[in-house]
């Protein structure tokens, strides 16, 4: 690590990040090498490798206690080795860390019993699962839900409705399906529905811009048992509620993300731009190439300092949908103009398929938009400011 500004909000971590970073070196770096050139996405068996090998190492969910699984590392570790995935880019590093198919923070208000049978696996890295909460007529707007859930006399549910752009719906072991239930307590619920069920049912595929298509899911009077609402009984109606908290560290990974990739395309600019030739000199030399790297620099500070200061408040107590907001806002822009630039000072290399910075342009616009759009997370700021 540097004696960048931001250093100061990593002291007590280095030893954890060092050995994540030597553990990306002496065990990802090889494997990754193996992929083909042309590939967003590794596959599945070896996303399972990377995931249950870290987590036997104590990386993979390691912000869950020792009682579930994890290693009770500290939230501030957690962002701290999101962003080193990103800045190492190796391709499988992001894997070694839990992500949106891992343990859902939802999961944690959970029953004893789904604990054990859902949350454990999931921790462990064993098993994968995927949150089914958009539909075509709600996405930022997720309290206009029109899948519905209806109880039955024998207090099963029967859950109908239509999902889109879910992640991991293909390799997932359940789903998260949040629905909105007819008994009254209204609100949105969560219910956990095994990916083989056979009135669940993957529909339409959503080719992105970057890494594994998205999916459609159908539930077609998928009926699940009483014991499938999270939380049970407290749970109805609270999915939204419980999820706030869950929200406001999923952010702050993402921006951890953000801030790693932006790093790691930072470094390929100036690289390039200390060695490629133009006009006799090198381009790092020319005040417009210093502009576009210098500003980078400037501003993935900025917004790693932002993101490290908000996790260290998390681990202080301190949880607010508006500090993950501002982090997510700074860190989700940053990255996508510096990958930008980067790509500029590389010219028609960097533009080229297959180049890390081709790759990474696709990669980050998607940060923008998962875990809330930029536009919401202004709204969330804004009625934190007491506007709106
Ligand atoms: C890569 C990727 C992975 C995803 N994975 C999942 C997943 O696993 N599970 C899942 O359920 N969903 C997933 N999604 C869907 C994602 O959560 C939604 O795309 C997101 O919530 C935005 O919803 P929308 O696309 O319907 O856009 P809309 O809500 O229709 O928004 C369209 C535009 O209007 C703006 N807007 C909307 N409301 C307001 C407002 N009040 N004020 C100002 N501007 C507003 C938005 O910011 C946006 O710019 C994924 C999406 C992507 C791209």
């Amino acid at each position: 690590m540097s004696t960048a500004p931001s250093s100061v909000l990593e002291t007590g971590h280095r030893e954890l990040v060092d050995s994540f970073e030597s553990f990306i070196r002496r065990e990802l770096v090889p494997l990754a090498a193996e992929l083909p050139e042309a590939t967003d996405q590794p596959p599945a068996d070896l996303r399972a490798y990377v995931r249950t090998r870290s987590a036997g190492l104590g990386f993979y969910a390691g912000d869950h206690p020792e009682e579930l699984g994890g290693s009770g590392m500290p939230f501030t570790a957690v962002v701290l080795l999101h962003h080193a995935a990103g800045r190492s880019g190796c391709p499988l590093a992001p894997y070694a860390l839990a992500g949106s198919d891992g343990p859902s923070p939802l999961l944690r208000q959970g029953t004893e019993e789904q604990i054990e049978r859902y949350l454990k696996p999931l921790v462990r890295g064993e098993a994968t699962r995927c949150l089914a909460l958009t539909e075509p007529n709600a996405g930022s707007d997720a309290f206009h839900l029109t899948t519905t859930a209806t109880r039955q006399q024998d207090g099963d549910w029967v859950l109908s409705g239509r999902k889109t752009f879910v992640s991991n719906a293909g390799h997932a072991d359940f789903a998260i399906v949040v629905a909105t239930t007819d008994d009254g307590a209204g609100g949105a619920t969560a219910f956990l529905v095994p990916m083989d069920n056979p009135r669940l049912r993957i529909g339409q595929r959503y080719d992105g811009m970057s890494g594994e298509p998205l999916s459609e899911l159908l539930l077609d009077e998928v009926r699940v048992p009483a014991d499938a609402v999270v939380g049970g009984e407290k749970g109805i109606g609270a999915a939204l509620g419980n999820g706030i908290d869950s929200l406001s560290r999923g952010r702050l990974v993402v921006a951890a993300q953000c801030n790693g990739v932006a790093e790691h395309a930072l470094r390929l600019g100036v690289e390039h731009a200390r060695e490629r030739r133009a006009f006799g000199e090198r381009i790092g030399a020319y005040q417009h190439v210093q502009e576009h790297l210098v500003s980078s620099r400037a501003e993935i500070e900025a917004a790693k300092l932002l993101t490290l200061a908000c996790a260290r408040l998390v681990d202080d107590g301190v949880e607010t949908p508006e500090n993950a907001a501002l982090a997510k806002l700074t860190a989700s822009q940053t990255a996508i103009r510096v990958v930008d630039r980067s790509l500029q000072v590389h010219g028609a290399t960097g533009w080229v398929r297959g180049h890390p910075l081709e790759y990474l342009y696709r990669y980050v616009r998607m940060m923008t938009i998962i875990e809330g759009t930029s536009e919401i997370q202004k709204v969330i700021i804004a009625r934190s400011m007491g506007l709106g």
